[in-house]
């Protein structure tokens, strides 16, 4: 089996608090892999980890078969991600940023910029100013400048959260295109389980720090399960 992602005992502590506690998280080549816990469980800290913006204390991270150091800068430029929330230059259009973006990361192509944009559905409004997007926008704005590079993972912070039904609707379709057209793996956070259950192919629940469950949607659908312990809603 090969793993895109896979986590040994991954740790991390803040003097005496253990955030993330002997984590060992497998996400397969393709998948929508939907990472749910309540706030403060430490989802963040795992997606922080894992794109090289925290360090471990403790375990070890593979990405793509090979294990991810703090100078992997070849693993990190085959990733996209949004940690917390995307964060624009609000005076900008999107195709600013996208192109600001770009030029600072050293990858301006603008043929790249606006196949981004059609993908996630923004070109007819990529020359608005971006305090005029509603939530919604801004995140596919965010995965927009996150795919502009063509990533095979995608690591994606709640990006559900806070979106209207049509919203959420059109981020879904947007993930299965991205995960079965563009050959891209997603690892996807997610507190509330009534969402991510619609869009992912296998959950890890984290509680506390601790991974305390992975299983395959195909498996609760074939085993009929009632999985009351995935339930993390507050
Ligand atoms: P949320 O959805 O609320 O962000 P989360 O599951 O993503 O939740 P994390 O943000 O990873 O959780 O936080 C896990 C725990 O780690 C929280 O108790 C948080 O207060 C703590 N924590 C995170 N960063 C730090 C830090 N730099 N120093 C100390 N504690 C931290």
């Amino acid at each position: 089996m090969t793993y895109i992602i896979q986590t040994n005992q991954l740790t991390k502590s803040y003097k005496e608090s253990h955030v993330v506690s002997n984590v060992n998280m497998k996400v397969k080549k393709g998948e929508i892999y939907g990472f749910l816990g309540p706030n403060g469980a430490g989802k963040t800290t795992v997606m922080k980890m894992l794109t090289g913006l925290v360090k471990p204390t403790g375990g070890s991270i593979e990405i793509f078969g090979e294990k991810l150091t703090e100078t992997s800068y070849d693993l990190f430029a085959r990733m996209g991600s949004i940690i917390e929330y995307p964060v624009f230059y609000d005076k900008l259009t999107a195709k600013e940023n996208l192109a600001l973006h770009g030029e600072y990361m050293g990858y301006y192509d603008k043929q790249a910029i606006d196949e981004a944009l059609k993908l996630v559905g923004l070109t007819s409004i990529s020359q608005k100013s971006v305090k005029e997007f509603s939530l919604g926008m801004k995140q596919r704005l965010g995965i927009a400048r996150a795919i502009m590079t063509k990533p095979q993972l995608l690591i994606l912070d709640e990006p559900i959260n806070g979106l209207d039904p049509v919203g959420i609707k059109e981020l879904r379709s947007l993930f299965q295109m991205l995960c079965h057209e563009y050959e891209m793996t997603l690892l996807i956070s997610s507190h509330i389980l009534g969402e991510i259950e619609l869009i992912a192919d296998t959950i890890g629940v984290i509680k506390e720090g601790r991974l305390i469950e992975e299983v395959s949607m195909k498996d609760i659908r074939d085993r009929n399960t009632e999985y009351i312990e995935l339930s993390t809603e507050q």
